[in-house]
């Protein structure tokens, strides 16, 4: 029998820079051009060893989990519990009970924000964000301060998109109960300052979640030496499936919180009176969980573990430093967001030019990005604008895309000029 943890890591002994051949759809042509993917920020392309992993999962392995006592459903269940292992060792948690598989950050941060929200948290309570906030981390706040009465304080940016600590230890107080912050913006790129956000709302007694939805991609991460109490993410931003995430949570702190949903296979014992939840993680994984996601999401993972997460941060800061060269060079180009840390995401806008017509330029040149607010309204209007130009890098890319964008972008000029 093939093992996924077999299938997934072949032939990954070469270098990055050859990396773009692992990735079946970058071969496709659009509009008789090449295809220049630069929107993984908004959901990164499959290698090919996650394509197989999947397709592997339906064809030898697949049955429901947990529940049966065949052979397919043990290794199905086995393959799974392996993949939220697998999650486990790639952030460093101290457990794997310390892993919920959700379907996205989204319900991560949803699942949070109602049982942690909903049971630790109580009216006048204060839970910090950011102006940085993706909407995915500042609605589910807004449920909960309408149900329950919540405060809700936002940490002011700068002009260049930075972080202000100091503006946040200003309206960190006793009333702060929970910091839930991005890890790294998705609109503008700014990896905000995580080991100091955290220790100093310790210090205030609070708890902290970060929003990895985009960090997780960009580099190494270790939640245990960040201290962090949350941490969420997303499998289709990290090269896997979609329909799958994660939510990291201490395990003292997941322990004391209620379910989120109710549900087969998040209980011990169910009786008409009254109900016995599982132990942690299984209480907040209620139904029939996505089980070939699991598949290629461990894929993913040992895909992204054998090239190293450092070689990757390494190469995406090397075309983000071009592309800023690059798209500085352009008249008439105004980029938003230059913090002192940022991820492999850039957004501009071009003076004139509606970002909807310079997506559709591009569009015909084979180019795609991301037009408008970026699930970020709150952001745009910091900056006083409807939404932005987003061109976003995976370790596919290199710097033929970058040249190819500004080449385009030429012609955007060209037509409107
Ligand atoms: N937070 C950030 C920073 C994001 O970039 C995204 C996706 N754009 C989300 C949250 C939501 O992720 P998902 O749609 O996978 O739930």
């Amino acid at each position: 029998m093939q093992q996924v943890s077999v299938a997934s890591t072949q032939g990954l002994a070469r270098d990055i820079a050859s990396r773009r051949s692992d990735f079946p759809i970058l071969a496709e042509r659009v509009y008789d051009k090449p295809l220049v993917f630069l929107d993984s920020a908004a959901s990164a392309q499959k290698p090919q060893c996650v394509i197989d992993a999947i397709k592997h999962c339906y064809s030898h392995e697949y049955a429901n989990i947990h529940r049966g006592v065949y052979w397919l459903s043990a290794r199905a269940t086995e393959a799974y519990e392996q993949a939220r292992s697998k999650v486990q060792r790639f952030i460093n948690a101290a457990s794997a009970r310390e892993i919920v598989f959700t379907k996205s950050t989204t319900e991560a941060i949803n699942l949070v924000a109602y049982s942690y929200g909903g049971s630790q948290l109580k009216a006048d309570d204060e839970v910090i964000l950011s102006e940085l906030e993706h909407h995915a981390n500042i609605v589910p706040w807004q449920l909960l301060r309408d149900r329950i009465g919540i405060r809700i304080k936002v940490v002011p940016i700068d002009d260049r998109g930075n972080f202000l600590l100091d503006e946040y230890v200003k309206l960190l107080g006793p009333q702060t109960r929970l910091v839930a912050l991005t890890h790294t913006s998705n609109a503008l790129g700014t990896i905000t300052q995580a080991e100091e956000i955290i220790r100093l709302a310790h210090s205030h007694g609070a708890h902290v979640l970060l929003d990895g939805a985009q960090y997780v991609v960009h580099g190494p991460l270790d939640v245990q030496a960040l201290d962090v109490d949350f941490y969420t993410f997303s499998g289709h931003k990290l090269y896997g499936p979609s329909g799958i995430g994660v939510l990291y949570g201490k395990a003292d702190i997941l322990s004391v919180m209620p379910p989120y949903q109710g549900g087969g296979d998040m209980i011990r014992q169910v009786t008409f009176e009254k109900t016995e939840f599982a132990d942690i993680p299984g209480r907040f994984e209620a139904g029939t969980p996505h089980i070939a996601g699991a598949y290629g999401l461990s894929a993913a993972i040992d895909y992204l573990t054998e090239i190293g997460m450092d070689k990757v941060a390494a190469k995406e800061r090397e075309l983000l430093d071009y592309a800023t060269e690059r798209l500085g060079e352009i008249d008439l180009l105004r980029l938003i967001g230059a913090a002192d840390k940022k991820a492999g995401i850039i957004s501009f806008e071009v003076d004139g030019v509606h970002a909807h017509d310079v997506g559709t330029i591009l569009d015909r040149e084979g180019i795609a990005v991301r037009v408008g607010h970026h699930c970020a309204q709150p952001l745009m209007d910091r900056f006083g604008i409807t939404g932005t130009v987003r061109a976003s890098f995976g370790l596919y890319n290199d710097k033929t895309d970058v040249d190819a964008l500004v080449k385009s972008l030429g012609k955007v000029q060209d037509i409107f000029g």
